[in-house]
């Protein structure tokens, strides 16, 4: 557990308090809501069912516009203090075929790290934050707080769900069920301190094939951050192993230590909720949608949507239902964005057609082009 300035150390403690925001999450989403609320003065209560730091599954890379989002909300410092390594060039490998393209500058980081670093910047911003905590949604729009033996229930004035693709706070909740998308890889991660494969320490690799792809990126200090989205039925027939070391053979690749290595894993990625707002809750980051992790850009999506929270939190506090509108503006922010993902996406899905575009991206300034396209600067 983090013990910091303004942790609470029990429940009750915490439910004492009178919060005008309950933020359920800590992961980067829920951290830039909070801090962007208590910049705007609100009472703010974070809960995180993980006792932090925690691991999540997650390539690591954060964009441009998500590094820009996190100063832009008062969590640069945080962002500085997790170590990120700079990088500025991604190689993509499609069957042997290899082309490695310019990237506008990425920061690697180690999410563990990183999320520890924004929670303790809210804290010190003032959030009152407390770990190895569930939160449940009632339909009242009360919360359960469940610790361990302590239960206690809260009725803040607004509930910001930043809980993640696998998040409980609105199961009990059937108008926030999710819609999964037909055709949805599934996600695993993993930090490697040592790997025998592919690893290099100035860019992304990135393996792709018909059945997924397997990222592969440097951290600063030597380790390695291994993420992969893959076709369900394609690891049902191969096994997980079996799957990643096709993928990487296609190349002429070896790798001993991926056998070794003990993956964490999320279900379908490509999913989003019925709706994204109701009563007194509004959604956001991976818990509202998720699309494909491949242009690295999920953490930014969260962040510079709960950079738009506050006015929708204010409609809240004063009694006004916020509706449709909460997700028009998320969709809105990013329609453009999650329309170039799932392009890509579906162009790496094909590799006859990946390579020949591959191909032109070798050529310096349509690398670049397609760089400023495909990228979130
Ligand atoms: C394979 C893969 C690779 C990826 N690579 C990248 C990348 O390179 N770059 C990038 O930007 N994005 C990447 N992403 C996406 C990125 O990881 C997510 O978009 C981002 O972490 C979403 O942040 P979040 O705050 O919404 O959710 P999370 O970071 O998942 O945080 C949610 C938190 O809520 C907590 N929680 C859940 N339920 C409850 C509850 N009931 N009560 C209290 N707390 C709860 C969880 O413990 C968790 O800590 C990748 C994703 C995958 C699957």
């Amino acid at each position: 557990m983090v013990t910091l300035v303004n942790s609470s150390d029990t429940l009750i403690e915490a439910a004492s308090g009178t919060w005008e925001v309950l933020v359920i999450g800590a992961g980067t989403a829920g951290c830039a809501a909070a801090a962007t609320l208590l910049n705007d003065g609100y009472r703010t209560l974070i809960v995180e069912r993980s006792a932090f730091p925690r691991a999540k599954v997650c390539g690591g890379c954060l964009a441009p516009a998500g590094a820009d989002g996190l100063h832009q909300c008062g969590l640069g410092p945080a962002l500085s203090r997790s170590n990120p390594r700079s990088v500025d060039r991604i190689e993509i490998v499609t069957r042997g075929f290899s082309a490695t393209l310019p990237l506008p500058a990425y920061r690697v980081i180690d999410r563990s790290k990183l999320d520890r670093n924004l929670i303790e910047r809210v804290q010190q911003l003032g959030g009152t934050f407390v770990d190895s905590t569930s939160a449940t949604v009632r339909a009242d729009d009360s919360v359960v707080l469940t610790r361990g033996t302590e239960r206690t229930v809260l009725t803040p004035g607004a509930i910001v769900v930043a809980d993640g693709l696998h998040g409980t706070a609105l199961s009990h909740r059937r108008e926030f069920d999710w819609v999964v998308e037909a055709g949805s890889h599934v996600g695993i991660g993993a930090i490697v301190d040592a790997f025998d494969g592919p690893a290099t320490d100035d860019r992304v690799r990135m393996f792709t094939s018909a059945a997924g792809y397997l990222g592969i990126a440097p951290l600063a200090g030597g380790a390695s951050v291994l993420a992969a989205a893959l076709d369900p039925a394609a690891v049902r027939t191969l096994g997980r192993s079996g799957l990643l070391h096709r993928m990487l053979d296609e190349s002429g690749v070896r790798s001993e230590a991926l056998d070794g290595i003990r993956w964490q894993g999320v279900s379908h990625l490509r999913r989003h909720r019925r709706r994204a707002a109701g009563g007194r809750v509004l959604v956001l980051g991976d818990a509202m949608r998720y699309i494909e992790p491949f242009t690295g850009e999920g953490m930014s999506w969260g962040i510079h949507c709960a950079i738009r929270m506050a006015p929708f939190v204010r409609d809240l506090l004063e009694g006004r239902p916020v509706g449709p509108s909460w997700h028009r503006s998320c969709a809105t922010l990013l329609r453009r964005r999650h329309l170039t993902c799932r392009l890509v996406g579906a162009t790496i899905r094909r590799p006859r057609l990946l390579k020949p575009l591959l191909r032109l991206g070798r050529t310096r300034p349509i690398g670049r082009w397609m760089s400023r396209k495909v990228c979130w600067n």
